[in-house]
C-alpha cells in the first residue's frame, strides 16, 4: 500500500509539474514525449491480461461480443467527450493488409492516429479503394506509404492451386495487385502531383514480427 501511495504521489507530482510546464515551448515538447511514453505504458499494463482478450474467450457468443464492443465505445466516447482532440490534417496515408497482427499506429508511431489508414486483403487498391486514396491526397496527403508484409494470408491463399479454388476472387486481387498499384500511381491526380514534387508515394515491406519497415520503392517526392 505504501509503495502504491507514493507511486500516486510521483504521478500526481508528475502531472503538476507538467501542467505548471504547459506554457513554454520545452514544457510542451516534454509533455509530447511523456504522453508517448505514457501511451505505451499503457498497452504494457493491458497487454498481459489474456482475461480481456476476446480471443482467449473460447465459449463467447457473437452476440456477447458485441455487447462487449458496444461496452468498449461508451467507455471510449466517454473519455473523449471529456478530452477533446485537437483538429486533425493528415499528411500521410498508409495502405495496409488487414492482418490483425499488423498495429498501424505502431507501425508509423502513430500513437494519436493523425494518419489515413487504408487496409484491405493483402494491401490489394481496387478502384474504389484508389478513389478514396486520391480522395485523401486532394485532401492534403503528402506522402503515401504503401506496405506488404511477411506471412502474408492473403498471399498464401494465391500460392496453391487448392486455396485458390477455395478464395477464387483473393487469388486474383492478388494476382492483380502490381496492376492496381500502377493504375493508382498513372491516375492524372496522382501522376501531376509525383511529377510536381508534391507527393511521395513509398513502397515498403513489413516484418510481421517486428514491425520492421523495409523500404523498397520510391516514386515522386
Ligand atoms: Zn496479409
Amino acid at each position: 500500500m505504501k509503495r502504491r501511495n507514493s507511486f500516486l504521489f510521483l504521478l500526481v507530482a508528475g502531472l503538476l509539474a507538467l501542467l505548471v510546464l504547459q506554457a513554454t515551448s520545452p514544457g510542451r515538447e516534454l509533455q509530447f514525449l511523456v504522453g508517448g511514453g505514457m501511451v505505451n505504458l499503457g498497452y504494457r499494463m493491458q497487454d498481459h491480461l489474456e482475461r480481456y482478450d476476446f480471443e482467449h474467450s473460447e465459449e463467447i457468443s457473437p452476440e456477447a461480443i458485441w455487447d462487449e464492443v458496444l461496452r468498449q465505445n461508451d467507455l471510449a466516447a466517454s473519455v473523449r467527450t471529456a478530452f477533446p482532440r485537437t483538429p486533425r490534417h493528415p499528411l500521410v496515408a498508409v495502405v495496409a493488409c488487414m492482418d490483425g497482427r499488423l498495429d498501424t499506429n505502431e507501425l508509423v508511431g502513430d500513437t494519436r492516429t493523425y494518419y489515413y489508414v487504408l487496409r484491405s486483403a493483402g494491401s490489394v487498391l481496387s478502384e474504389r479503394e484508389q478513389e478514396m486514396l486520391q480522395l485523401a491526397v486532394e485532401n492534403g496527403v503528402r506522402l503515401v506509404v504503401w506496405t506488404r508484409h511477411s506471412d502474408c494470408a492473403a498471399e498464401k491463399a494465391a500460392s496453391s492451386a487448392e486455396s485458390r479454388a477455395r478464395y477464387p476472387a483473393l487469388a486474383q486481387a492478388v494476382d492483380e495487385r502490381s496492376a492496381r498499384f500502377d493504375e493508382f500511381l498513372a491516375r492524372p491526380a496522382i501522376a501531376a502531383r509525383l511529377a510536381a514534387g508534391q507527393l511521395a508515394v513509398k513502397v515498403v515491406d513489413i516484418d510481421t514480427r517486428t514491425d520492421r519497415m523495409l523500404p523498397r520503392e520510391s516514386y515522386g517526392g
